[in-house]
């Protein structure tokens, strides 16, 4: 059973709209913020809806403020006067890229794990200039939702916010707050100090108070720090016991609010019994954990290219060199090429994991994608599960309606339907046929904001 809610995001822009309609509040803020009646008709050559259907021809969305106010055969759906309308007619109109597993300041390179979460031991000036370009480049890719799964200090929530005031660019941020990890766990140093069933109760609670909108624990079946980093716990042990897993998620449930968690493994077994909404990686997925997903409705967010951190260190190409997108995916490609070529290791590790994949899918397991902090990535995130045997169409369904799904934010995006937030792109090309064409981003629109055009650098 699901947990629905109206995000902190919703809230806050809902009372933005108000505000603008109420007839005594046209203040002179109001001419920078969106027009709450502004209709945009978007003319769509063809449109895939997100939520696993066929692309469809010839059809018309409308957009009123900042949702969909209908959706179908340009024959069926008038366009009212007096609307802007926006000409898609040679592209493949989509939801916008749902991002089921964003760390917003992270840059993982090859570091260590440790490296890299030490990036989250800097001031919070650094992390937030890291935001500010990170979710451009999100939102260049066609990514218009980020769902956060750890940041430090909320800078998330923080970056949502500017965000949502228009001072910079970038997509519609669910905030996860601060991570929630043990002494000897998995996760920036500040955050690995909470223990028992009590201390998980108020952690819930500050990073309620401070504004989350979902929050994640690290589960994880071996030590991360010290000389012990990388050995495995006793079979079927975890950092966290039973009774701290299923405190958190009471506590988060009571408040009416979602748990994720970072579970690979037997750990899986422990989240989902425990009652967590979704889990993130799940890697190691054997027939029974397969099963027990299935069982509980719960779905697990793949998160491919950050296996390649150990490989990567192409942030200064990104930031100095590449021109667009596709520049970047690009590279990215190359970098994962390359790897494969040097490591028999990595290549054979690869197809056992395309395994787990397509065999989810077959069960019935949602599989969704995330790029856990490789930006931009989205696009080489769907073309793994086309390796794995996903047809084009399924990847795209898993980026956007099937991600939502799983996190539990698909009443407010991921698909294309009145009352859904208008976050749509387009694309050049037919991804659902060649997903490269993913690479092609065309037109982007976030809550009816038109962010098409921002240049790369
Ligand atoms: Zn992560």
């Amino acid at each position: 059973m699901r947990i629905r809610l109206t995000s902190l995001l919703t809230a806050t822009m809902i009372a933005a709209a108000a505000a603008l309609v109420a007839p005594a509040a046209p203040g002179p803020l109001a001419a920078t913020a969106l027009d709450a009646q502004e209709v945009t008709a978007i003319r769509a050559g063809r449109l895939i809806d997100g939520t696993g259907g066929p692309a469809r021809e010839d059809q018309v969305v409308i957009v009123q403020g900042e949702r969909i106010q209908a959706a179908g055969d340009a024959g069926s759906v008038s366009i009212p006067a007096g609307a802007r309308v926006v000409d898609l007619s040679g592209h493949t109109v989509m939801p916008g890229i749902v991002d089921a597993h964003a760390h917003l300041s992270i840059r993982p390179d090859i570091r260590t794990l440790r490296g890299q979460l030490e990036g989250m031991e800097q001031h919070d000036a650094m992390q937030m200039a890291r935001i500010v370009r990170n979710i451009r480049v999100q939102l260049m890719s066609g990514v218009t939702s980020v769902y956060v799964v750890g940041e430090v200090h909320y800078n998330d929530i923080q970056a949502a916010q500017a965000v949502e005031e228009g001072i910079i660019p970038g997509p519609r941020i669910y905030p996860s707050g601060n991570f929630i990890s043990t002494t000897a766990g998995h996760g920036p140093a500040e955050y690995r100090t909470t223990n028992g069933p009590w201390e998980m109760r108020t952690f819930v609670r500050q990073n309620y108070e401070m504004g989350a909108h979902h929050m994640k624990l690290t589960i994880t079946d071996r030590a991360r720090v010290g000389p012990n980093n990388g050995t495995p716990y006793a079979a079927g042990e975890s950092n966290y016991t039973k009774e701290e897993i299923d405190a958190a998620v009471n506590e988060l449930h009571r408040l009416g609010i979602e748990a994720t968690a970072h579970a690979n493994g037997e750990s899986i077994r422990l989240a989902v019994e425990a009652g967590v909404n979704s889990i993130q990686h799940g890697g190691n997925l054997n027939e029974d954990l397969m099963d027990l997903m299935v069982a509980h409705d719960v779905g697990f967010v793949n998160t491919y290219t950050i296996g390649y951190q150990g490989v990567f260190n192409e942030w200064g190409f990104l930031d100095n060199e590449a021109a667009n997108i596709r520049d970047w995916l690009a590279r990215g490609r190359e970098v994962h090429q390359r790897a494969l070529g040097d490591s028999e290791r990595r290549a054979s590790g690869r197809i056992v994991r395309l395994g787990q994949l397509i065999r989810s899918k077959e069960k019935g397991v949602k599989v969704g994608i995330g790029t856990d902090s490789m930006h931009g990535y989205m696009a080489l995130e769907m073309e793994n599960l086309v390796a794995a045997g996903f047809s084009p169409l399924e990847a795209l369904t898993a980026a956007t309606g099937l991600n939502a799904e799983i996190v539990g934010i698909e009443d407010e995006v991921g698909t294309i339907a009145p009352g859904l937030f208008a976050d749509i792109i387009a694309i050049d090309g037919r991804p659902d046929e060649d997903i490269r064409d993913m690479g092609n981003v065309a037109f982007i629109m976030v809550g009816g904001r038109d962010q098409t055009g921002l240049s790369f650098r």
